[in-house]
């Protein structure tokens, strides 16, 4: 794996957010903009394309270039003359639509790529076959392990492309899901080890003596919102972490935390992006606390962790020490500031249609409206997205009164923060917005005055014998 940063070329304004949303997978990645005709702070202007692609190109830095793949190839290819020196070279179509790995097949360009194309949910242009992938794992070892005789690779590997087996000496954490032909007698040889035989038939790693600190990786919830509602537990791993991955309107939520750390904004809707790029970090020894608001584990950053390290398996994160850190979910808080509409059995339901259909949506609220669970309903509306509550309504309106309680807490623990009980009936997309958590009652739920406040709160029985 080549260790330059990689660095995103556009041609023009409208390859610049595709461009950013590609650097910000990498750390210490640079956009390239074509001067007069790319336009934003945080772009490195260039005049001549053909002049900067090739130069970075013979410095051995990856790039990616958010244009067709045809002005790649034709401007590098003067310089195609060593391949196991290439860097990766990546062509991304302006809209997203394809990535495809064009050259640094020794180097890690389908890795990237598939990075790449995980973030802009695509499925990568991969043209080479399965054999690469030993070729890569025994060219290119994970940092920590340097290959001694790499003279004697090709050699190595025609062997085991003609159908030779191999043994492992020592221990190759990297090799493990490598498709490599291993058997315990055979005739081809990897050791890991500082006194190996190096030869044709016997490929020599030698551990790095500088041993890398353990990465971590923690997943943390800082609340909905004030430091009041954030876990001593958060505010410690905030303190120790280097690296914060996170949307941006969290980051800035956490305030001084963010203070001397890196910090790696995303757009909301790229978690995969985001928790490959915080797993990288912490593969390279770095300390990453992954930010989200609420509880990490409740329609947040958690699960799309797990998701993308079962997805991609990739070995150098096996060493990652992973730790989820509670928080404070909207539903607790919103429960919290009215009483206890909670109080009894209860669902959270997300009305997003994005990452599930509404079919599914549907058939939940139904059924919660048919097991009387008082329902905690997240991402009520959007912009976009405003039937779906309308919807909801009517759905529970079949099972549960009109004057049924509903609680609406919008911006809780922030500015702004407003509480509100409404009806069943009067629940309609124009009293919500993303910053609202909503709560309906079960059919038990009772809204109480007293002392001059309003409360709703769901009784813990469910007959209906006096209470002692
Ligand atoms: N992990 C978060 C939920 C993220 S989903 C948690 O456990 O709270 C985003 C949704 O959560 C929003 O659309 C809204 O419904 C709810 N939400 C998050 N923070 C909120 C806050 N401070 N006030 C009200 N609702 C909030």
């Amino acid at each position: 794996m080549t260790k330059n940063p990689p660095c995103a070329i556009a041609l023009g304004q409208n390859s610049i957010p595709i461009a950013r949303q590609i650097t910000n997978l990498f750390p210490g990645a640079k956009l390239y903009g074509l001067a007069n005709r790319t336009f934003a702070v945080d772009v490195v202007s260039f005049t001549d394309f053909g002049d900067t692609v090739r130069e970075l190109f013979a410095n051995g830095t990856p790039i990616i270039g958010i244009c067709a793949a045809g002005i790649l190839i034709r401007t590098l290819a003067p310089l195609l003359t060593n391949k196991s020196h290439e860097p990766p070279v990546i062509a991304v179509a302006e809209d997203g639509s394809a990535v495809v790995p064009l050259l640094g097949g020794l180097s890690g360009v389908n890795d990237m790529a598939r990075q790449i194309a995980a973030a802009l949910n695509v499925q990568p242009a991969i043209t080479t076959t399965g054999d690469i992938r030993f070729r890569t794992a025994l060219l290119s070892p994970p940092p920590g392990y340097r290959l001694v005789n790499p003279d004697d690779a090709k050699t190595f590997i025609s062997d085991l492309l003609a159908g030779a087996k191999v043994k492992i000496e020592g221990n190759a954490p990297w090799l493990t899901n490598s498709q490599l032909p291993i058997a315990e007698s055979a005739e081809l040889t990897i050791q890991v080890t500082e006194l190996g035989t190096p030869s044709s038939k016997c490929l020599v790693y030698h551990p790095e003596t500088v041993e890398q600190p353990r990465g971590k990786l923690a997943i943390i919830g800082t609340g909905p919102g004030g430091l009041q509602w954030m876990s001593p537990q958060v505010q410690s791993i905030l303190k120790s972490a280097t690296d914060l991955v996170g949307y941006k309107t969290y980051l800035d939520l956490i305030g001084s935390f963010v203070d001397g750390k890196q910090r790696h904004e995303s757009d909301n809707r790229e978690e995969s992006g985001r928790a490959i790029q915080a797993l990288d970090l912490a593969a390279q020894g770095k300390y990453v606390a992954v930010v989200s608001s609420g509880d990490p584990g409740i329609y947040a950053m958690a699960a799309a962790v797990f998701e993308v390290l079962e997805r991609h398996n990739k070995p150098e994160w096996d060493n990652i020490d992973i730790e989820v850190a509670p928080g404070i979910s909207a539903m607790q808080a919103a429960a919290a500031a009215i009483g206890a509409p909670l109080g009894h059995d209860f669902c959270a339901i997300s009305l997003s249609d994005i990452l599930k259909p509404w079919s599914i949506i549907e058939q939940r609220i139904a059924f919660s409206g048919e097991g009387d669970f008082a329902i905690a309903f997240y991402n009520p509306v959007s912009k976009e997205r405003t039937w779906q509550l309308s919807e909801a309504r009517n759905i529970l309106l079949k099972y549960r009164s009109p004057d049924t309680p509903v609680v609406l807490a919008r911006n809780l623990g922030r500015t702004g923060e407003t509480v509100k009980v409404i009806t069943l009936e009067q629940l309609v997309p124009e009293v919500a917005d993303m910053r609202t958590v909503i709560i309906v009652g079960s059919s038990k739920t009772r809204k109480i005055e007293r002392c001059g406040n309003t409360w709703v709160y769901t009784p813990r029985r469910y007959c209906d014998e006096p209470i002692k």
